[in-house]
């Protein structure tokens, strides 16, 4: 098979991307590669669809302003044959909580923050009861509230973007990337496990989690493992005020999902890895306890179920890795690492690919410094207080 554009991988990433480069009309002939379609491992499914501003670096916050607009006009944006494209978006808003004593690095990304024109407030204890009187104030420093953030159904989302793309004239495959053949300096194809091979001019790598070893299929090598994470959906057994998506220094992060909640207690310093077993006393130990210490009613809650997902980690600085490989093979583009923002991102992710392969530039974003020369060059370019 010869095309001009080959993607590995089909999550929400690749499927951007996909949708980004087909709706320009200039990419010529988009294939995804995809090894499974019901994206049984994958992480797109399986994360809670928060889309913030919050975030300290000025490319996230870009990036997610991007993905707001675009998640907001998706279901009419993204029809596709005549069927629009419902996706649940939800203005309901983002609380980031300073319970852990970084109240100065929350305060300081808040000015950063107000100076990019996010629309967040900061709080005191007394206004933060004032807006969420069901949230414990007595050991919070501070809170800043992004009222503009939201949250999607990220599984609706990917197949909105699939849809669309497909409707646009890209082709999916569905086959897994065994190797790449590489000579002169370039990627020239690629052997699948069908024993089909696949042509191409430029390859995109979007492979998630399994980042790290696509990678080596390349020859290269991207510090990108899988993190495994537990999440819960519970219900309050006491009526609440509408909450946001509420995200703690201490590592708490839920949102309401609905008629009850969803959410849990990522814990960062798990080694690298596949791991899908629910662990049979984190929830009691410590997402409950930490739930009930936020939100005293919760104290009363039902679990009802847990899940395992796995994040793409970036070790060298847990930010993602965007743009074309510098160095050898020259025709190889990035996108993973994103951790916990790959939803919010992907739209952005999309159109920055699609313009570097097209125009062989950034223009409406600059993503540079999340480029590859940091990974070679190991330099860390990091988010600041909560990721
Ligand atoms: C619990 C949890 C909560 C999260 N919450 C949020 C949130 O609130 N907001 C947010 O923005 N993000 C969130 N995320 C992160 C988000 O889900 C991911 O960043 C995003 O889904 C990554 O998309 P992707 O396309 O890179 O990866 P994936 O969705 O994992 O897709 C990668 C695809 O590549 C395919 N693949 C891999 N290797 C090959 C190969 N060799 N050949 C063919 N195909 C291959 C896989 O089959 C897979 O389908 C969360 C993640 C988790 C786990």
């Amino acid at each position: 098979m010869k095309a001009n554009i080959a993607i590995i991988g089909g999550g929400i990433i690749g499927s951007s991307i996909a949708y980004h480069l087909a709706r320009d009309g200039r990419a010529g002939d988009i294939v995804v590669i995809e090894r499974d379609p019901a994206y049984g491992e994958a992480a797109t499914p399986r994360g809670s669809g928060g889309i913030r501003q919050l975030f300290s670096l000025p490319e996230n916050v870009a990036m997610s302003r991007y993905g707001l607009a675009f998640y907001e006009a998706f279901e009419t944006a993204m029809a596709a044959d005549g069927e629009a494209a419902p996706i649940s978006f939800r203005r309901q808003g983002y609380l980031f909580v300073s319970d852990g004593g970084d109240a100065k690095t929350m305060e300081a990304n808040f000015r950063n923050q107000e100076q990019l024109g996010v629309g967040a407030e900061m709080l005191d204890p007394a206004a933060l009861s004032r807006l969420f009187p069901s949230i414990r104030n007595d050991d919070v420093a501070l809170a800043v509230y992004s009222p503009n953030d939201a949250w999607i159904d990220a599984y609706a989302a990917l197949q909105g973007f699939k849809r669309k793309a497909r409707s646009l004239g890209a082709s999916y495959l569905q086959d897994e990337v065994k190797a790449a053949e590489i000579s002169g300096g370039s990627v020239r194809g690629l052997a699948l496990a069908s024993g089909e091979r696949v042509e191409a001019d430029v390859f995109i790598l979007a492979t998630g989690a399994w980042s790290g070893e696509a990678g080596q299929l390349f020859g290269i090598t991207l510090p990108v493992e899988p993190m495994s994470r537990e999440s819960y959906f519970f219900r309050s057994e006491q009526d609440l005020e509408p909450l946001p998506f509420i995200k703690s220094e201490t590592d708490l992060a839920f949102r309401p999902e609905g008629t009850g909640y969803t959410g849990g207690v990522p814990d960062w310093s798990v080694p690298g890895g596949w791991n899908w077993e629910l662990s049979p006393s984190r929830f009691e130990d410590v997402v409950w306890p930490a739930l009930a210490h936020r939100v005293p009613a919760m104290e009363t809650l039902k679990l009802e179920r847990g899940w395992r997902g796995h994040y793409a980690r970036n070790r060298l600085d847990y930010s993602a890795i965007i743009g074309p490989w510098s160095g050898e093979p020259n025709n190889l583009h990035i996108a993973t690492g994103f951790s916990g923002h790959g939803i919010m991102h992907a739209p952005a992710t999309g159109l920055a690919v699609a313009e570097m392969i097209l125009d062989g530039a950034y223009s409406t974003m600059d993503l540079t410094r999340f480029g590859t020369s940091r990974i070679l060059a190991e330099e860390p370019y990091r988010e600041q207080g909560i990721v």
